[in-house]
């Protein structure tokens, strides 16, 4: 009986969007197998995106004293996929005032990930 699960995702590195299947070898977790894909960064992705999918994530944070309500801000570096819930009740927790320039580390460490939220714009 083979009880692993193939997943289909679509590499996004280069515009030839390849297709992808990928599983885990029966008995070798560590092991994938991908198929569908052109070349080796696309391993490369194959593997992050099974393993450990993150992403940047973009949202605002309440600014007062500025011409805006909101400040453009987002993640220093991708975040893993499953905190993105909990990163985003950090940042509506956040009330700050300006003016901010751009790259202010608005949160510091973000759930303990070293990873900040940065202001993305300037505001005044
Ligand atoms: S596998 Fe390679 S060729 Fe295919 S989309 Fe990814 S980077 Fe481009």
């Amino acid at each position: 009986m083979n009880e692993s699960t193939t997943r289909e995702m679509i590499c996004i590195l280069c515009p030839l969007g390849c297709k992808m299947q990928v599983s885990e070898k029966p008995g070798q977790p560590e092991d994938l197998k991908v198929r569908g894909i052109q070349c080796k960064e696309g391993k490369k992705y194959a593997y992050e995106e099974y393993k450990n999918p993150t992403r940047i994530l973009t949202s605002t944070v309440a600014i007062h004293n500025t011409t805006l309500p909101r400040l453009p801000v987002k993640t220093s570096k991708p975040l893993p996929k499953g905190l993105i819930y909990k990163a985003m009740d950090e940042i509506n927790k956040v009330e700050i005032t300006g003016p901010i320039k751009v790259g202010t580390v608005i949160i510091e460490n973000l759930l303990g990930t070293d990873i900040d939220i940065v202001a993305t714009r300037s505001l005044g």
